[in-house]
């Protein structure tokens, strides 16, 4: 599942998860793990992530490969954070034909006006940390907390300029995967995840996952399908 900062990637891969039953793997999160572990992998990563540099594809790869060869991976896995470059997308490609699985991706395709808006209309309390949005979730006197009457702030994060920037970053570093989907994949799904609440985004993304086949690859066994599925879908 591919998105940008703000696409709400991270909602809809639990859906995912809540309806399909299948874990989901981030890379990022083993390899904090690691990290925290201290292990021999987490001492030769620590310096790469804390400048947040990619760590090694071979390194990375391993990881992924062990990890969905786990009994719990047997129908089915949603991986987050990985692949980010080519030559892991090659190596997924391969890995997962070797074990007569296929990949369906997901690009959650957002219009990043609409998300520089969203982020720039999020307001924080800097005293106890309530979150605010002026379209979504406005505090009752504009610019003051509801709890505490504190000015609100702008997170460093939320920014425009910082916004831009990740945008553009992930821009830069993703359009080359989709790339290389487009060529070597025949389930690629461009879902429009711009305006509609997410209810709507994940009625598309489960269109999607029916049309490629997952329905017929055994991992919705477990799933009501008349119960999960929105009516109109199936
Ligand atoms: P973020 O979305 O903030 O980049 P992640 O949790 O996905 O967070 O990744 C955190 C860090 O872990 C990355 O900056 C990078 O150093 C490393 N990492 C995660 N996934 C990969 C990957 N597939 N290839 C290389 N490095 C990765």
């Amino acid at each position: 599942m591919f998105g940008s900062p703000g696409s709400g990637k991270g909602t809809q891969s639990k859906y995912v998860v809540d309806w399909l039953k299948i874990p989901q793997i981030s890379t990022g999160d083993m390899l904090r793990e690691h990290i925290r572990l201290g292990t021999e992998i987490g001492k030769a990563i620590a310096a790469r992530m804390r400048a947040g540099s990619l760590v090694s594809d071979e390194l990375v790869n391993q990881l992924v490969y062990e990890r969905i060869h786990q009994p719990d991976c047997k129908r089915g896995f949603i991986l987050d954070g990985y692949p980010r470059t080519t030559a892991q997308a090659q190596e997924m490609m391969r890995l997962l034909a070797t074990m007569g699985a296929r990949e369906v991706v997901i690009h959650l395709v957002v219009d990043y006006n609409v998300i520089i808006a969203r982020m720039a209309g999020r307001r924080v309390c800097p005293v106890c940390g309530t979150l605010y949005n002026s379209v979504s979730k406005p505090p009752k006197v504009e610019g003051f907390c509801d709890l505490d009457g504190s000015p609100l702030s702008v997170r460093e994060d939320d920014r425009e300029e910082v916004v831009r920037e990740r945008l553009a970053q992930y821009e830069a570093s993703t359009m080359p995967l989709i790339e290389f989907f487009r060529k070597s994949s025949e389930r690629l799904f461009e879902v429009d995840a711009s305006k509609d609440r997410p209810e709507v985004v994940f009625g598309r993304i489960q269109q999607a996952l029916l049309k490629a086949g997952v329905l017929n690859s055994g991992v919705l066994k477990s799933c009501s399908v008349s119960k999960d599925i929105p009516a109109g879908v199936a």
